[in-house]
């Protein structure tokens, strides 16, 4: 399987290359050339086997540079029994009589990034050695809180790697900052920026821009890449989940084999709806993808009329992973609506950095409404959703919120009684305080002792790891000026 930029189809890579890589020269992104097919036949296969398993089989065949019995491996490392709290990894959690929901948080941090880069570190690794690679690789990552973990998290102990996570100051929660404070081993490094997120961003992109700073690493022995889900080493791994939550509801006799579903996904930078979609290229039998936003509705309003328009206020919510103006992943999904006319992209993209907006053409935007639908929920929706389910027996956090209620707005628009499910992204445990207060509780002072609340009121268990953050010692405390994160990366590296 080759791989092009969406921004010049003539560039083409192998995956070892375009995993090392991370962003195409041209800053475009990597996409497979074709899709490979999942038959009807092969997801009965699946349906009986775990999910490492299944991951190894779906990721083998973009991969077919890789050795099977490594993908397997590499599976059982990522998603094991000491990486996971749930034996099924990606759960599903039945609702109501037609409505299911995807548990993606089982694993180290909490929250669905863990799917990936729990795996994607493996892969980069593999990839190091097929491409001949002899420096080591930094992974610079500037986080609004759940990336960051859960890339140390990954990357830990990963010979050749070392990744260095850069956060704002008070931009973060504290269970975010301790989460990150307190991670172990000897290639991580934490700091934090006196500034906003996109203060953090903009210094790691100065960072990676910068030639003088580049021949100094590749003196040192490094180069640098990007744990980021513009990686197709992070969208492929996210893809397996929604063909195994096909095969768990096959093998719990909820549908028949070819029965269409529809997904609803709770988005920020388009990264997990976009393997979703991926999926039903493959085949799989999806009908509806719901876009699920916050108030931040830049992609309702796209999906509606195929207007792309940034220019808008950036709201603050309590579901801040989706606090995103600019959906970078949005470029791979536009290449393939378009039928891979990478200078319409170009131009589009083009547009976005100048304009802050572009409408894509009639024929593309009818195509991507007969597959996508899009929807938001406003922040007090949003806590009243918790609020609902939870009158159910059923605890969610805002993210999670936000699906539930646009796929119950869509059936009430649309009437599609298809099967659906809705896509839970963190545990209600990583936002404490909003589940708290959408609840009717008044969650205490201090922010770690909130979960040990939480656990008493609701009787739900809170994951082990994020229960053992209290009284544990934060091994890191740099901060530094937004213009001084370059000294950083050079003393980290030394
Ligand atoms: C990152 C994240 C999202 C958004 O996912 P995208 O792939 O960026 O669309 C949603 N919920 C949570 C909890 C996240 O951490």
């Amino acid at each position: 399987m080759e791989y092009l930029s969406t921004r010049d189809k003539t560039l083409r890579k192998n995956a070892a290359q375009a995993i090392t890589m991370g962003l195409s020269r041209d800053r475009g992104l990597f996409t497979p050339v074709s899709f490979p097919s999942i038959s009807a036949l092969e997801v009965e296969t699946l349906r009986g086997m775990s999910y490492q398993r299944r991951a190894a089989y779906i990721m083998g065949k973009f991969l077919e540079d890789f050795r099977p019995e490594d993908l397997e491996q590499f599976a059982e490392n990522a998603y094991g029994p000491d990486k996971f709290d749930h034996p099924a990894v990606a759960p599903l959690r039945k609702v109501d009589g037609r409505t299911w929901c995807l548990e993606l948080w089982h694993g180290p941090t909490s929250a669905f990034k863990d799917m990936a880069l729990q795996m994607l570190p493996q892969l980069l690794s593999a990839s190091l050695g097929m491409t001949r690679e002899k420096k080591t690789a930094c992974i610079l990552v500037a986080t609004s809180g759940d990336t960051g973990k859960a890339a140390m998290e990954g990357f830990t102990g990963v010979d050749q790697t070392k990744i260095l996570v850069f956060y704002p100051e008070n931009g973060v929660s504290e269970i975010q900052k301790l989460q990150m404070a307190t991670q172990e081993g000897e290639n991580v490094g934490v700091c934090a920026v006196k500034g906003n997120f996109d203060d953090a961003q903009n210094g790691v992109k100065r960072i990676f821009s910068d030639e003088a700073m580049r021949e100094e690493l590749t003196g040192r022995g490094y180069f640098l890449s990007s744990a980021n889900s513009i990686n197709w080493g992070r969208i492929l791994p996210q893809v397996v989940y929604y063909i195994s939550a096909y095969c768990d509801l096959l093998e719990a006799h909820e549908i028949k084999l070819g029965e269409p579903v529809n997904f609803c996904v709770p988005t920020g930078n388009f990264g997990n709806i976009l393997a979703c979609y991926y999926a039903k290229r493959m085949g799989l039998p999806v009908r509806k993808l719901i876009c699920a936003s916050n108030c931040n509705d830049v992609l309702t309003d796209f999906i509606r009329t195929g207007v792309y328009d940034r220019n808008r206020p950036f709201h603050t919510t309590m579901s801040p992973s989706m606090d995103i103006l600019i959906s970078s992943n949005l470029e791979r999904l536009l290449f393939d609506m378009s039928g891979g006319k990478d200078e319409l992209v170009r131009d589009y993209m083009g547009q976005l950095a100048e304009t802050g907006r572009y409408e894509i053409t009639p024929g593309m935007k009818k195509r991507m409404q007969e597959i996508f639908y899009g929807g938001f929920c406003g922040e007090e929706e949003t806590a009243s959703s918790i609020a609902m389910l939870y009158r159910y027996g059923y605890l969610i956090d805002p993210h999670t919120a936000v699906a539930a209620k646009v796929l119950t707005d869509y059936r009430h628009e649309t009437g599609d009684k298809t099967p659906a499910i809705f896509v839970s992204t963190a545990s209600p445990y990583k936002f404490c305080d909003s589940v708290l207060t959408s609840i009717g509780q008044v969650p205490v002072e201090n922010s770690v002792d909130r979960i040990a609340q939480m656990a008493e009121i609701t009787g739900v268990a809170a994951p082990a790891r994020l229960a053992g953050l209290k009284g544990k010692e934060a091994r890191f405390h740099d901060v530094t000026e937004k213009e001084l994160m370059e000294e950083k990366v050079l003393q980290f590296l030394q």
